[in-house]
């Protein structure tokens, strides 16, 4: 079997010239990178890495698209996917038909959440879906309500809640907008509660997140709080440069929220189920919200299957006001599809079985610990992070104001100067991301940390080059 691979990896090698310019419209990638150069092509997994159809391997830091928790080979995810494959590959779940797993899952995920009880399970196939099922079911609920003007949505700038119309209209970076006639204006933004970068001279984290709060209530109170629906929040900020909440954040605005009588939606799509060490990030910021979503993790990216998570209140209107509205007409073919819900079922089964948000505690601090002991590098400007998540900012004199010129890349060179090492991680500007699998071994994150140092050392040499030219 292993020649065969050697061969088909030979044979794609033969084809990798043809892969640049390929066919693919490729997503959130530059019309010239798809065009001039030659896209990795990833062909295989093994837990913690990735290999390229050239053989070359690579430590996976981002787990896929902070997904592949599990890693990129464990059997008992692909059996469960087989078996329901060769049982029933498919039916959907409209009209009062459903499947086993679908049903399964649905309970579940009700038991393994426990930051607040909540009703009902409504299945999705990614987390922009689950995100934009979120304003409809919100919208839907008011509607039930007699509550027609109360329709808005607060966000957060710099937060990612996906790249569907209502889902890039919710996320608060400018990329998603621009050229998309975006955001939507029944979404308004409020503050990213980034400490580091935003805080006054002399405010401390808690006086940083009164004032937040207070700016979110005089946002409310400017726009009329009849006409704002829900608050949604990712419990740390993943695309945005892994931001997690100051001290006493969730608490105070939390109070504010509910003064309004406004819905609190947790985006869990990348914190759910063990990331920061807790099952959820609800569970670790003690947020207790009206809807949630979930993805990636939920099936450790083996198929691709979200959820959203819906309080009995609102459930229970959506429900009782079945007579009056009919039908809830909102739905995908492969809303629970039986094959997602079966591996997702198993994954669970797994974080339960070998306490997987535990394990997270315990590896963390060699990962978090490991990479801070470069924070004197003088391009750091800031490493921030909890569990397995963690952000590198890089600016000048350690200052959240000497931004290095775009020109330079020097994210770009850093994420260069890891992949020729053999690791992959995101690169968002000049911030760095990496959420690894939650399978990670200690001698992996080991590997990780020395490759990253190695990294940095080049990038810094090529930073002082730049600045002498
Ligand atoms: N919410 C968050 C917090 C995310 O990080 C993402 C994806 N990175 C999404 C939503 C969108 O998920 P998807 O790409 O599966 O649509």
């Amino acid at each position: 079997a292993s020649l065969q691979n050697e061969s088909a990896l030979a044979n794609d090698i033969k084809e990798e010239q043809g892969f640049k310019g390929h066919d693919m419209l490729a997503p959130f990638t530059a019309g010239w990178q798809s065009n001039d150069l030659h896209p990795l092509v990833i062909a295989r997994s093994e837990g913690s890495y990735v290999y390229d159809i050239n053989g070359k391997k690579y430590l996976d830091s981002l787990a896929g698209l902070w997904c592949t928790a599990l890693g990129g080979s464990e059997p008992r995810l692909i059996a469960a996917a087989v078996e329901q494959l060769n049982t029933l590959p498919f039916y959907h779940s409209f009209w009062n038909r459903t499947t086993k797993p679908s049903l399964d899952l649905a309970k579940e995920l009700l038991e393994v959440f426990t930051a607040k009880k909540m009703g009902k399970v409504f299945f999705t196939n990614s987390g922009s879906e689950a995100n934009d099922s979120q304003v409809k079911l919100v919208w839907y609920y008011n509607n039930a309500l007699g509550r027609p003007n109360k329709k808005k949505f607060i966000a957060r700038t710099k937060s990612y809640h996906g790249s569907t119309l209502i889902s890039a209209s919710l996320s608060g970076l400018p990329a998603l907008h621009q050229k998309f006639d975006l955001p939507a204006p029944f979404v308004l933004h409020t503050d990213c509660p980034h400490y580091w970068r935003f805080h006054l001279p002399g405010e401390t984290e808690e006086e940083f997140s009164t004032r937040l709060a207070n700016n979110l209530e005089n946002l409310i109170i400017k726009e009329g709080p009849e006409t704002i629906a829900a608050f949604i929040a990712e419990p740390v900020m993943g695309a945005g440069g892994v931001i997690p909440p100051p001290k006493t954040y969730f608490e105070k605005i939390q109070a504010v929220v509910k003064k309004y009588d406004i819905l609190f939606i947790a985006d869990e799509v990348i914190c759910a189920f063990g990331r920061l060490g807790t099952m959820f990030g609800c569970d670790k910021y003690n947020i207790q919200p009206d809807l949630v979503s979930v993805a990636k993790a939920l099936s450790s990216a083996y198929m691709p299957i979200g959820a959203v998570l819906v309080s009995p209140e609102i459930s229970d209107v959506i429900y009782s006001q079945s007579n009056k509205l009919g039908t809830f007409s909102h739905g995908f073919t492969y809303s629970g599809h039986p094959v997602a819900c079966a591996v997702a079922l198993e994954t669970l089964k797994i974080y339960k079985e070998r306490n997987i948000p535990e394990q997270v505690v315990r590896i963390s601090p060699r990962f978090q610990n490991g990479i801070r002991t470069f924070s004197d590098s003088p391009i750091i400007g800031e490493i921030r992070g909890t569990g397995l998540i963690l952000g590198t900012e890089f600016t000048d004199n350690k200052s959240p104001n000497d931004l290095f010129p775009p020109q330079w890349g020097v994210g770009a060179i850093f994420g260069s100067e890891c992949e020729k090492r053999g690791m992959l991680v995101r690169v968002a500007g000049d911030n760095i991301m990496m959420s690894p699998p939650f399978i990670i071994s200690p001698e992996e994150v080991d590997e990780l940390i020395s490759i990253y140092g190695e990294a940095l050392k080049a990038t810094e040499e090529r930073v002082k080059e730049l600045k002498s030219q």
